[in-house]
């Protein structure tokens, strides 16, 4: 059983909040047919309000997962929006309307609100509700955790499938889906965002798979395209046969040209002989019904099936949608069953060692570089780079951790309180030491292969490490150009553009590598 889901009803009277109760009972049972997936079980809290005088008090300021409008009103829209407060309240509304045309002139929030037009029946609206409630569960909930996302991967790898295809749909909300997450995780999952969240742990890429047009008022993928009248957008045309008389210019119908034997034109009179000479036929063109305009020129027009709107295509709202690849990071964390696998920051966060935000990092590099640019306090930086990490990866977890650990405790030793240490990111570290000239950074840099060379599993390779010292000068406009010198000394004569992405990575990273507590 998951949490009770609260739903609100706002109808004309008693008997239509009785009604629907009675339609969606206590509880959403979503079974998926024939055994494929997990049930989702949710129990209902139903509230019904009466719409008359200040019926909006006394539920403004309570949550809702969906309320379901039922109103006679000439906007229904317009009713609720005329309470923002509890508008905000909804996670989404259902707008039961018989004339939608009318209703639709009040608003709905796109990719929340829908309108159902009535009459329908009974299972339709149970229908709606489900898939409604799906989507607002499936966005409300918090993140699905790390042991089920281990699962998903897991499924995948077992079956062969390292490829997560979306499939185009008609009845869910978003217009697609990923059954091979539905299967594995239920239907009440926001699969979008769950692989997203993979793709920034690493474990997938993703590639764009579809372009998908949406409605731009209810952000509904039902659409349809026609032409209509290039002048009055009316869609009552008809393709015919034209004239067009040189003499006078004047263009009509065969029809109103054609008089007994002979072709006439209606506006001057004169008899037309010669095709060519005196007159042409110009192909391709319609005549509107409702405006009498006659062009070969029509307009394309975007209507959507739910909330009726008819507008140009380019306003449609474009929406991609991607396919996702396992990568070999998959594999390794479902190896070690651990979500966030074997990174540097992951293995030093298990070691308990107080780990710095590079965001951090950059936040106090920016304050040094005003000291220096104020009062010519210097500022250095230390940068190290394990060049054999990847070697020691793929010999085990194990040895990984420890040579992880000796590296932190080689480049941390003997730091002072207020120099602060950060992987900058995977193999390389950045120490960065206010108050210290580039002589000190220097002794910093010894200081470190000494105590790395000393450990007690040393490898016989000198070469592992390289360390490089950088200050900081006036010139530096910012952290961040300090540290795209402080990454290129380390690799002198290569190009720098991957360091700056390793910057824009950053916000990414933020959420696993936060400082500890
Ligand atoms: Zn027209
Ligand atoms: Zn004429
Ligand atoms: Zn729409």
């Amino acid at each position: 059983m998951s949490e009770p889901c609260r739903i609100l009803l706002i109808c004309d009277d008693d008997l239509g909040c009785l009604e629907l109760r009675e339609t969606i009972g206590t509880e959403l049972r979503v079974v998926p047919v024939l055994g494929h997936g997990d049930a989702t079980v949710v129990p209902l809290e139903v509230e019904g309000v009466v719409a008359s005088g200040t019926w909006e008090i006394g539920i403004t300021d309570r949550q809702y997962q969906l309320c379901i409008v039922a109103i006679t009103g000439a906007s229904p829209m317009g009713e609720l929006a005329r309470h923002p407060a509890l508008r905000g309240n909804l996670s989404a509304v259902l707008y039961l309307v018989q004339d939608i045309e009318a209703a639709a002139a009040g608003g709905l929030r796109p990719g929340r609100d829908r309108v159902f037009e009535l009459p329908r029946s009974r299972a339709a609206l149970l229908a709606e509700i489900e898939r409604t409630l799906l989507h607002v569960l499936a966005r409300n909930r918090p993140p699905i955790d790390d042991q089920r996302c281990l699962d998903l991967v897991g499924a995948l790898i077992e079956s062969g499938q390292r490829s997560v295809r979306p499939q185009l749909t008609v009845d869910d909300i978003d217009g697609w889906r990923y059954p091979q997450v539905a299967r594995t995780l239920g239907m009440a999952v926001d699969q979008g965002a769950l692989l997203e969240r993979l793709v920034q742990q690493g474990i997938c890429t993703r590639t764009i798979v579809e372009r998908l047009r949406a409605c731009p008022s209810c952000a509904c993928h039902q659409l349809s395209y026609g032409e209509s009248c290039a002048r009055c957008g009316s869609v009552d045309f008809a393709r015919e046969t034209i004239i067009h008389h040189f003499a006078c210019a004047h263009m009509d119908t065969l029809g109103n040209f054609t008089q007994g034997q002979d072709l006439v034109c209606p506006k001057c009179r004169v008899t037309l002989r010669q095709i060519g000479r005196d007159y042409e036929k110009p192909t391709g063109c319609y005549v509107c019904r409702s405006c009498a305009f006659i062009s070969s020129e029509t307009r394309v027009q975007a209507r959507c099936h739910s909330c009726k709107a008819q507008v140009e295509p380019e306003r449609t709202v474009e929406r991609l949608v991607y396919a996702y690849d396992l990568t070999p990071r998959a594999d390794e964390v479902v190896a070690a069953q651990d979500l966030v696998g074997w990174d540097m920051a992951n293995v030093l966060r298990k070691a308990g060692t107080g780990l710095y935000a590079k965001s951090f990092f950059l936040y106090s590099l920016q304050r040094e570089l005003e000291r220096l640019k104020r009062y010519t306090t210097p500022v250095s930086l230390v940068m190290v780079r394990a060049t054999r990490l990847e070697d020691v990866r793929s010999s085990g977890l194990e040895s990984y951790m420890h040579y992880v650990q000796d590296l932190w405790k080689a480049a941390t030793t003997g730091l002072r309180t207020l120099d602060v240490p950060c992987i900058w990111e995977e193999g390389t570290l950045a120490l960065m030491l206010p108050a210290t000239p580039l002589a000190g950074a220097e002794v910093v840099a010894q200081r470190i292969t000494a105590v790395f060379q000393a450990r007690s599993d040393a490898g016989q390779i000198a070469e592992e490490l390289i360390i490089a010292a950088v200050v900081a000068r006036a010139e530096h406009a910012d952290a961040q150009a300090l540290m795209h010198d402080a990454v290129g000394a380390l690799s002198p004569g290569s190009t720098t553009a991957s360091d700056l992405l390793v910057l824009a990575d950053d916000e990414i990273s933020n959420g696993r590598r936060a400082p500890q507590a």
